[in-house]
């Protein structure tokens, strides 16, 4: 079989190399130009490959492997399917590897806290069992095809962009969060995006169990697996398949009530997924106590002077800036907005801003959308982020929450989430201790 590539970004890198394992011809199709070492490296392979941009050689195959960040309204894809090409994408051949044998999948999708749930039951059930942890974050799923007899369970994050383009993936345990409107840059409309993310859950068989959060019970439509409904106000009594398995815990009570609140809905799906794959109660908990939680997701910074900062640059949707903003008491945030927009409907945002926040401060290419939706608040524009960190400073009091949950994708500025967050947590330092000099001196 002859393969070309569609781009090649992580997950077609992963696939190249499976690929040559198996001693099939592949053509690489880029359009963006390569590195040295990435050509060296093709070159030494045998590989044929284009950069610089995507061109009608990708037809000399059999099957083209798209990329999960190239937009169906690709001029190439859709003449690939009018020759009649088969399209696959790197989670479908990886499926089709993994479920030849006993292979257990759990795959968790949704439009926040996929990577922060996906960690954390990968943590919980590393405890017991051998488990592989990747998928969207990390090391796609196609890379534990070679040494899948060493795992029990391959525990996966799945974006939309990689649904969009599956035609057979489905995991044995399901998981959906919560669905809000994103990435309406690259889905047609939010209809696309949301059946992106239940067609894995529309594929499962009586055999499978899907976990969805009650808060999005409505898209539950025409599944034929088992559905778990979880509830992140259910508190520390779980019970799971009409209380087989039941769980109540006072630590973990104790830590649902001092977790953020929108990250009970990730740690309700992961003790579920937990309980129903066999582990102990005093396992779940030793995992909860264990685990750290990851950086750039409403981190906190430090406090001084009474001021609280708060790092959430990975909050690039309007959904994950009402979840942060919701864990405060009334106009007490100092709100830093930023980065590139995504086509959103900012009507939630807009309300919780103006019962949350004293005055929001902006920055990068979002100065042109944030004036639609900062209503009854103060809207101050500054010039980089470090500006934007000392007007907070000057505007804050004490008892003031200084948060950075941007609402946009950070390209405009950083080559990404965590580079923007680091620099937050700079300029707060940095700032702060210019700050208590003066006041000492
Ligand atoms: P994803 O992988 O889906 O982007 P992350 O765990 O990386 O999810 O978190 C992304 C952003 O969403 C962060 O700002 C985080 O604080 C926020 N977030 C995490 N979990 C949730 C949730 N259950 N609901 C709403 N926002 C969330």
């Amino acid at each position: 079989m002859k393969y070309s590539l569609l781009g090649f970004g992580v997950s077609n890198k992963a696939v190249l190399d499976y690929l040559l394992n198996k001693g099939e011809s592949v053509f690489v199709s880029e359009k963006r130009t390569l590195d040295d070492r990435t050509k060296e490296y093709l070159r030494s392979a045998g590989v044929e490959y284009e950069e610089g941009e995507n061109s009608e050689r990708i037809f000399k195959s059999d099957v083209i492997v798209v990329s999960p960040g190239v937009k169906p309204s690709h001029t190439l894809l859709l003449k690939a399917r009018e020759r009649g090409i088969s399209i696959t994408t790197e989670l479908d051949l990886a499926y089709s590897e993994l479920t030849r044998g006993e292979n257990v999948i759990v795959a968790i999708t949704g439009t926040n806290g996929k990577t922060t749930t996906t960690k954390l039951v990968a943590h919980l059930l590393s405890k017991r069992y051998r488990v592989f942890e990747g998928g969207n974050i990390g090391t796609p799923l196609i890379s534990a095809v070679k040494d899948a007899e060493n795992y029990e369970f391959f525990v996966c994050e799945v974006s939309s962009f990689q649904l969009h383009w599956s035609s057979s993936f489905k995991p044995k345990v399901g998981v959906l969060l919560n669905v809000a409107l994103d990435h309406l840059d690259w889905h047609a409309d939010f209809e696309d995006y949301l059946n992106s993310k239940l067609s894995m859950f529309k594929r499962q068989d009586a055999n499978d169990i899907a976990f969805i959060s009650k808060s999005i019970e409505e898209f539950v439509s025409d599944f034929e697996s088992r559905i778990f409904l979880f509830d992140k106000n259910m508190g520390y009594h779980f019970k799971l398949n009409e209380g087989l398995l039941c769980f109540e815990d006072e630590h973990l009570e104790y830590m649902l009530e001092n977790i953020p609140k929108h990250m009970r809905e990730n740690l309700t799906a992961a003790v579920s997924v937990g309980l129903y794959l066999g582990l102990q109660p005093s396992e779940i908990v030793e995992g909860l106590n264990t685990f750290q939680s990851l950086p750039h997701r409403f981190e906190f910074v430090l406090e001084r002077d009474g001021i609280v900062f708060v790092n959430d640059s990975k909050a690039t949707n309007a959904h994950a800036v009402v979840a942060a903003l919701n864990n405060f008491d009334k106009k007490n945030v100092i709100l830093l907005l930023s980065g590139l927009g995504k086509n959103e409907d900012y009507k939630e945002l807009s309300r919780a801003i103006s019962q949350k926040c004293r005055a929001v401060i902006v920055f990068g290419e979002m100065k042109k959308l944030a004036e639609r939706f900062v209503k009854n608040v103060p809207l101050v524009f500054a010039e980089d982020m470090k500006d934007a960190v000392k007007l907070a400073v000057e505007m804050a009091t004490p008892k003031s929450v200084v948060l950075l949950s941007p609402a946009g994708a950070s390209f405009d500025l950083y080559a990404d989430y965590a580079e923007r967050g680091e620099d937050f947590k700079r300029c707060v330092k940095e700032i702060m201790s210019e700050t208590v000099y003066l006041k000492n001196s």
